[in-house]
């Protein structure tokens, strides 16, 4: 039988295991794992390759965007706009700097922050808009800017899904005041293991990031505030600078299995396919196909062999963990409804486009059972 995986994480790897070797050796033989040479090189060039003047390296992507909520003193008292449909880590980075994250409906269509929905769910107390790039699609960041404008906002993107994805030509990353990457090893660019990063033109917001993750020291053994132990270490830098090189190609790949997908799909009466902004690239972390009999369409593809996964099976108001905000059921009908009929396809680096194809025709094969 065959058996399609969701992502091959080992053979992601294996296209550049002789890379990753020698960079484990040359950190192994520096004798130095925390804040150094490796970390600044990686900064430096994902920062180029962003677009923007700084890149902090930091412990993982839900770190990334808490250092930045507390660099900008959002805490108590004050509410962030979140998306209803995200990953629950954007929501806990809210929680944790001591804020209320504001879930905000989506655009139907791109599954991101709807702008037109924005305004009504602002008070006096917002300080901050939080768009995720879901999915590794753009939100619409030109309309959220002007929003965050007239009302004296900040704009943190949460770009953990997508590296490498550029919104009217501008790389994700560089769209608003800062942005929070994760690094974990799924991701697009992904390391060894936890890793993230914080990208901004703002110099005062990059160093005080810079001294959040370091128990709130630029200095050693001098503590100018109450700061955080997460760090990007070194051996985790070094692979990520192997690998940033490869990410436009990947990328491309990434774009030639969902390119399959859709034109497959894109008939289908029984299937919502993803739709690509005007302006917009699309980096596929997720390809996200809707079907209202998800769940059969799952079960069917996995007695076929193919793994499929959810993004994501509750949104945040309806985790346990939420409980206490007391949303009910209905409270956000988008993401609820996103939520029973998402379906992610396998997607990756290296899987082959003669596997996207028979994950295509299973699918169509389905269908015709219904
Ligand atoms: C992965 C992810 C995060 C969190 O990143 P970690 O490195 O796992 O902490 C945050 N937001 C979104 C949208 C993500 O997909």
């Amino acid at each position: 039988m065959i058996r399609i995986p969701y992502l091959d994480l080992k053979a992601v790897n294996a296209e550049v295991q002789a890379k990753l070797d020698q960079a484990y050796a040359r950190v192994l033989d520096s004798g130095w794992f925390i804040l150094g040479r490796e970390v600044r090189a990686f900064e430096e060039a994902f920062a180029a390759y962003v677009g923007v003047k700084h890149c902090v390296g930091v412990g993982n992507g839900l770190e990334a965007l808490h250092l930045i909520l507390r660099a900008y003193g959002i805490g108590a008292g004050d509410e962030v706009i979140v998306p209803s449909n995200t990953y629950i880590a954007t929501w806990l980075a809210v929680t944790y700097a001591g804020a209320r994250p504001i879930p905000v409906e989506p655009d139907p269509r791109t599954y991101n922050l709807d702008p037109a929905r924005i305004e009504m769910a602002l008070t006096e107390r917002t300080r901050a808009l939080l768009p995720v790039h879901l999915y590794g699609q753009p939100a619409a960041v030109e309309p959220i800017m002007a929003i965050a404008d007239r009302h004296d906002l900040v704009v943190i993107e949460d770009a953990a899904q997508a590296h490498g994805a550029r919104y009217q030509g501008h790389m994700c990353g560089s769209l608003g005041h800062a942005a929070g990457f994760s690094f974990y090893p799924g991701k697009n660019l992904g390391a060894l293991g936890d890793a993230g990063a914080v990208t901004t033109n703002d110099d005062v917001l990059a160093e005080a990031v810079r001294s959040l993750r370091n128990y709130g020291s630029q200095k050693k053994y001098e503590n100018e505030r109450l700061g955080f132990n997460s760090r990007l270490d070194e051996l985790q830098a070094a692979f990520l600078s192997v690998k940033l090189p490869y990410l436009e190609q990947w990328n491309r790949h990434r774009q030639a299995i969902a390119d399959r997908y859709t034109e497959i799909f894109s008939k289908e009466p029984g299937l919502i396919v993803p739709y690509v902004a005007e302006r917009s690239s699309h980096v596929w972390h997720i390809y996200p196909l809707r079907c209202t009999r998800r769940d059969a369409l799952q079960a069917y593809l996995a007695r076929e062999g193919i793994e499929t996964l959810i993004h994501y099976p509750h949104p945040p108001h309806r985790s346990e963990a939420y409980a206490f905000s007391g949303y009910p059921e209905g409270a956000f009908p988008l993401a609820e409804e996103i939520a029973e009929t998402e379906l992610s396809l396998p997607i990756s680096p290296v899987m082959s486009l003669n596997d996207a194809e028979v994950v295509a025709q299973a699918v169509i094969g389905f269908l015709k059972t219904g």
